[in-house]
C-alpha cells in the first residue's frame, strides 16, 4: 500500500519501519526532519499525504493533530484514509472525522496501547472509532503494527476506549502502591504481598503483569530503576483526557479524578517527570498519613 506516516517520533518511528518491513511504500514528515531507514522523507505533511491510500498520523497532542489534519486531508485523494493513531480528546476525533468526510474521505481514531516497546515488536492493540470500511481497509496494516485491533464504533470510540481503559490503570497502579506502602507499614514482606494479591481479588495488571515493586512479579520498570515504560507525564495526560471527556459527558468519576490530580501532584511537584508511572511506589513509601 502507499502509506503517508506524519509524525515519526518514539511511536511512529518504529510503526512505520514496520510498514516498510512489510513491503508497503511509505513517504513520511516529521517536523524534525527524521524518520527511520526506508521511509522517503516528504517536504511536508501534506507532500506524505499526497497520493496516500492511507495516511496515518502519530502526533503528541489534540491542537497539533487538528493542524496536521486541516493540512493533509484537502491533499488527500478522495477515498483515502485518515488514520489518527495518537492519543487525544474525543471532540478533536470527531472534529477530524467530519473534516474527512466532508473532504469526500474516511477518518479512523486509532489509539494505540503497547507503549514504545509494543510499537517496535509489531504488538500494539489498536482500539478503532469510525466506518467499518474504513476499518477494514486499514486492518492489514493493524495486522503489521500490532497485535490486535478492536473496531469499537463510530468516530471517537477508539479514543473512548483508550481513556477509560487508561483511567483504569491509572487507579489501579495507584491503589497497587498505596497498598504496598500499607503492607510495608504492616511489617509484610513485598513478596508474599505479591504472592496473595496477584492470585486474589486484589489481582490487576498493575500487581500481576506490572508489579511496581523492585525483585517482585515479573520483570518490570521498577527493577530498572524506575526508568519508563510509560512515563508518568503521559499517564497524567490520559487521565487529564478522561477527566475532560467527564466533564463534556457528565459522568461522575470521583476515583479518575484524584488518579489525575495525584499524578499532577507527582509530575508538577514531586520530582516525577521523565519517572515510570509505577514511580507512586517509593512516592507512597516517603509519605505517612497526615
Ligand atoms: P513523540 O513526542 O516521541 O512523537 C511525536 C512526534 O510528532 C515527534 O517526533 C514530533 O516532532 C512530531 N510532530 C510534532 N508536531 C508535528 C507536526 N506539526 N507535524 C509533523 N510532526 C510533528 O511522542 P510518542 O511517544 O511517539 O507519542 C505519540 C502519541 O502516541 C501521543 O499521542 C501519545 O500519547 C501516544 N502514545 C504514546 C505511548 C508511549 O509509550 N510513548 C503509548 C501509547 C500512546
Amino acid at each position: 500500500m502507499k502509506i503517508g506516516f506524519v509524525g515519526l517520533g518514539n511511536m511512529g518511528a518504529p510503526m512505520a519501519a514496520n510498514l516498510v518491513r512489510a513491503g508497503h511504500a511509505v513517504t513520511g514528515f516529521d517536523v524534525t526532519g527524521t524518520g527511520p531507514a526506508g521511509v522517503a522523507m516528504a517536504a511536508s505533511a501534506a507532500a506524505a499525504a499526497r497520493d496516500a491510500e492511507v495516511v496515518i498520523t502519530m502526533l503528541p497532542d489534540g491542537a497539533i493533530l487538528r493542524r496536521v489534519a486541516a493540512e493533509v486531508i484537502p491533499a488527500m485523494s478522495p477515498g483515502a484514509v485518515l488514520c489518527d493513531c495518537s492519543t487525544v480528546d474525543v471532540e478533536t476525533a470527531r472534529a477530524v472525522a467530519a473534516q474527512a468526510a466532508a473532504a469526500g474521505c474516511a477518518a479512523l481514531d486509532a489509539p494505540v496501547s503497547g507503549g514504545v516497546g509494543g510499537a517496535a515488536a509489531g504488538t500494539l492493540t489498536f482500539m478503532v472509532g469510525g466506518p467499518a470500511a474504513a476499518f477494514d481497509r486499514v486492518r492489514p496494516l493493524f495486522e503489521v503494527m500490532g497485535k490486535k485491533a478492536v473496531h469499537c464504533g463510530d468516530a471517537g470510540a477508539g479514543q473512548a476506549a483508550k481513556i477509560c481503559n487508561n483511567m483504569i490503570l491509572g487507579v489501579t497502579m495507584i491503589a497497587t502502591c498505596e497498598a504496598f506502602a500499607l503492607a510495608d507499614k504492616l511489617g509484610l514482606e513485598r513478596q508474599k504481598m505479591f504472592d496473595v494479591v496477584s492470585t486474589s481479588s486484589g489481582q490487576s495488571w498493575s500487581m500481576n503483569t506490572y508489579c511496581p515493586a523492585p525483585g517482585v512479579g515479573p520483570v518490570s520498570p521498577a527493577d530498572n530503576g524506575y526508568r519508563p515504560g510509560f512515563a508518568a507525564e503521559l499517564m497524567l495526560k490520559d487521565l487529564r483526557l478522561s477527566q475532560q471527556a467527564a466533564e463534556a459527558a457528565d459522568a461522575d468519576t470521583p476515583m479518575g479524578r484524584l488518579a489525575a490530580e495525584l499524578y499532577r501532584q507527582f509530575v508538577e511537584e514531586e520530582g516525577g517527570r521523565g519517572m515510570d508511572f509505577s514511580a507512586m511506589l517509593p512516592r507512597f513509601e516517603k509519605r505517612s498519613r497526615a
